[in-house]
């Protein structure tokens, strides 16, 4: 087909008139510092903050002073322990920010890490988890203030803190997003009901800036970015990272926190009802860092974990090797119990020894799915990075809490065919597909309780 000069010419008019809405003129904000600080201050001394010509910095440990973890229906096993977030570990915030040529999208990315700090110097993660589509609110993954302990045992929000109104009067901002622009309640800041929020539930207010608003629906807070940010690996780049002291620990379905106690500065009790019967942990704060746990499940004597403070690494990132000496004190606490001895001539199968912890509805027969689910949980758990691959500093530490996780630490080598020095999940399931069919005599999908009886 040939164009006329006339299409040519409509077609390159037409170009420019989209590139004209495009191409929003620039604005760039300069904000105050002390006015920046207002919010913050409410908080000190367990919130510290200050600035230079650039950039307003943040400080916490991340324990807010009010109660966490209770309200939680889906919980992770993770516990809030503080966080070193000052130094050159404090959250930053520019103080001239600007609109992006392209605002970003939280329901496309930023599933990990921060996008604000709360005035109470709590990180605020995205409301969308990190498999990106999981509203963490609407799945009881939350306390009651919005709230919860991450992989690294980090407490964190993943709502807008509207319970800080009530200690900041309704005209200073509850948190700031990570782009520089405030966030506000459900309310103006004079007080006027809020109207025409754009899509990241922001708009220019009454003062000329550009702010976002907490609401009772999703996003909660900011929906994203309407500021520049510098992204890496789909998160902020420049936030503060959580430093864990025990490896990720496994979800437990069902499992409601009934009661957090605080007896002392250091000393934390958690509560939590699964099946009818109470589980509790009692974990304290070491000043050098460190911390200790006593888990308490029914029917069964206390067991105690020690973490030393060179065990802490960041949160779901890569770290040392140093979580070889948490499993060393792991073993002493438990009088280094070993495995089953692999000569036993009357040893059992893997899959009908851990047959009962595998099968998560307790119908006595264990379904494929039900393997898999463990499987999955265990990959999840061993692969801190989330890279795909469990690499051997991953599985060396502490096994997580499936019943798939310590078979994966003895058997590593089977379960590496390709020999790569990492487990992919590919080889995880190979390898319980194997045990799974080898009991599975009718191949109906299920060892049932005779199968299992069999063995
Ligand atoms: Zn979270
Ligand atoms: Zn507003």
């Amino acid at each position: 087909m040939r164009l006329t000069r006339l299409q040519l010419l409509l077609g390159f008019t037409l170009c420019l008139a989209v590139a004209a809405v495009h191409a929003s003129p620039e604005k760039v904000f300069t904000l105050d510092p002390q006015t920046v600080a207002k919010s913050f201050q409410v908080f000190d001394p367990d919130v510290r903050v200050r600035w230079d010509e650039d950039y307003f910095y943040v400080e916490s440990n991340s324990m807010p002073d009010h109660r966490m973890m209770v309200g939680i229906r889906a919980w992770n096993q993770q516990v809030p322990l503080p966080q070193p977030y000052s130094g050159g570990n404090a959250f930053q915030l520019t103080l001239r920010p600007r609109y992006a040529e392209t605002p970003i999208s939280g329901k496309e990315t930023l599933f990990r890490g921060a996008i604000a700090v709360a005035a109470n110097g709590i990180p605020i993660f995205n409301p969308i988890k990190q498999d990106g589509r999981t509203d963490t609110n609407l799945a009881g993954e939350l306390d009651e203030f919005g709230g919860h302990a991450g992989r690294a045992d980090d407490y964190h929000y993943h709502l807008g803190p509207v319970h800080l109104a009530e200690r900041l009067g309704p005209d200073l901002p509850l948190a700031w997003a990570l782009d520089g622009f405030p966030i506000y309640g459900y309310r103006e800041p004079d007080g006027s009901p809020v109207a025409d929020l754009d899509w990241l539930n922001g708009h220019p207010g009454a003062d000329g800036g550009y702010h976002y608003h907490a609401t009772e629906d999703y996003p909660y807070l900011n929906g994203g970015f309407r500021g520049e940010v510098e992204l890496r690996d789909g998160e902020v780049a420049v936030q503060p990272r959580a430093r864990g002291v025990r490896p990720y620990t496994r979800p437990l379905r069902g499992a409601a926190i009934t009661a957090f106690e605080r007896p002392d500065d250091t000393t934390y009790q958690l509560e939590c009802k699964l099946g009818g019967e109470y589980y509790s942990v009692e974990y304290s704060v070491e000043r050098n860092g460190g911390a200790g746990f006593v888990f308490t499940d029914p029917g069964s004597p206390p067991r105690t974990e020690r973490y030393s403070a060179r065990d802490r690494r960041g949160g779901g990132k890569k770290g040392g090797s140093k979580r070889a000496e948490g499993r060393r004190d792991e073993q002493r606490t438990r009088g280094g119990r070993k495995g089953p001895d692999p000569n036993d001539p009357n040893r059992r199968p893997w899959l009908v020894v851990h047959a009962p912890e595998l099968d998560a509805n307790g119908d006595g027969d264990l379904a494929y799915a039900e393997l898999m689910a463990d499987i999955e949980t265990t990959f999840q758990s061993y692969d801190q990075d989330d890279s795909g691959r469990v690499t051997q500093e991953e599985y060396s530490v502490r096994g997580v809490r499936t019943a798939f996780g310590g078979y994966a630490q003895q058997h590593s080598d089977e379960i590496d065919s390709d020999g790569d020095g990492a487990l992919s999940k590919q080889e995880m399931v190979s390898v319980a597909e194997r045990m799974f069919r080898r009991a599975d005599r009718n191949s109906d999908q299920t060892v049932d309780r005779a199968e299992l009886r069999e063995r």
